[in-house]
């Protein structure tokens, strides 16, 4: 068992297997971080009932306190323990988990300030993924996880995007392959059961959650400033107008124009939604897609695997292409228009 560093930790990548599963839950009851998969994206888990163990979570990502954490769970009966879950919230865990919604509720006295930042409400999430599913029930605890990179930087959706951003600074990345959805999860404010609203759109939708709730859900997270409308402190703190962003500036076009393409300058990368035809637009420039075959669900899971790879490229300007109309359209253009948004 590592103890507390006095210098950089040596970050290993553990496959998965029943031994290191073991290990790695010893790890986290003992108050360490440990980097996992989920379908999402990849989290840096912590024992949510630790203060302690979820203060390491903030010095590693460098993120500021005032960013609360989502709490992960693996059976429904820890969500009481955690929060105040009304029929509704109840209906919605029910429908939706194990999978990619995260809903906002009342906080219980368990939950230690650090993880809600103070507040009074606390954000839950039963995931999907086996692994993770698999350590939270090894370790009988629930665990608070934010995205495991360093603040604002693009969140990581596979073990060696973990160990680009965190390595040095956590002993233990769990490799689960790459993450299946790609994006994070839909965060729904379900405090008040009257007025459901989406704070950060995931693949989760809103006309899906008002199917199941029998009640119009709004999405809030569109809405400018949303974060400052209803109350102080904001309600969603941690979804600045600039996050998930790549070190390259990243401008947006519903459709790359032709006339760009034959301008664009060798430190200029062109993203297109959809693979262009071979030979149309002709230029010089360098080009990538998030899907072959306007597939929303793999341009999902390629586009922050792809940001990160023209960072390493070393491209300074990236055009890129909204997503058309579809059902993952709303989270995965979120995310570009917040990569895309100048620093605060
Ligand atoms: P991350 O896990 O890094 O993708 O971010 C978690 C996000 O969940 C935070 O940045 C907040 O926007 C949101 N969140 C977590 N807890 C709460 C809460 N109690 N109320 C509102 N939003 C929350
Ligand atoms: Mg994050």
């Amino acid at each position: 068992m590592p103890r507390s560093p006095t210098h950089a930790p040596r970050t290993r990548i553990y496959r998965p297997t029943p031994r290191n599963l073991a290990r790695l839950a010893r790890l986290l009851q003992a108050g360490e971080l440990v980097a996992v998969p989920s379908e999402t994206v990849y989290g840096l888990a912590a024992h949510a009932l630790d203060a302690s163990a979820c203060e390491k979570i903030f010095a590693a990502k460098a993120r500021p306190k005032t960013d609360p954490l989502i709490v992960h769970i693996c059976e429904l009966a820890q969500l009481t323990t955690l929060a105040h879950a009304g029929p509704l919230a109840q209906k919605l865990a029910a429908a939706f988990w194990p999978g990619p919604l995260t809903l906002v509720l009342p906080k219980r006295p368990a939950v230690p300030a650090i993880v809600t930042a103070g507040r009074d409400s606390v954000a839950v999430r039963m995931p999907q993924h086996p692994l993770f599913l698999a350590l939270l029930s090894a370790c009988a605890v629930p665990l608070a996880a934010p995205s495991a990179n360093p603040f604002g930087y693009v969140s990581p959706t596979r073990a060696a995007h973990v160990k680009a951003g965190l390595g040095g600074k956590i002993f233990a990345i769990l490799d689960g392959g790459p993450c299946a959805i790609g994006l994070e999860s839909t965060i729904l404010d379900a405090r008040n059961e009257q007025q459901l609203r989406i704070l950060r759109p995931g693949a989760i939708s809103a006309a899906e959650l008002s199917q199941v709730a029998a009640v119009r859900v709004e999405d809030f997270s569109q809405t400018p400033n949303s974060n400052e409308v209803d109350e102080s402190p904001k309600i969603a703190p941690g979804l600045l107008s600039r996050h998930y962003s790549p070190r390259a500036r990243v401008v947006l076009y519903e459709k790359i124009p032709p006339r760009l393409a034959s301008a664009a300058q060798p430190d200029e990368a062109l993203l297109y939604f959809q693979k262009p035809p071979a030979d149309w637009p002709r230029t010089d420039a360098h080009r990538a897609w998030l899907t072959d075959n306007n597939d929303q669900a793999e341009a999902a899971r390629a586009l922050f695997a792809t940001l990160r790879t023209l960072d390493a490229q070393g491209f300074k300007t990236i055009h890129a292409e909204l997503a058309p109309e579809g059902p993952l359209s709303t989270a995965i253009n979120d995310r570009l228009r917040r990569a895309a948004a100048s620093a605060q």
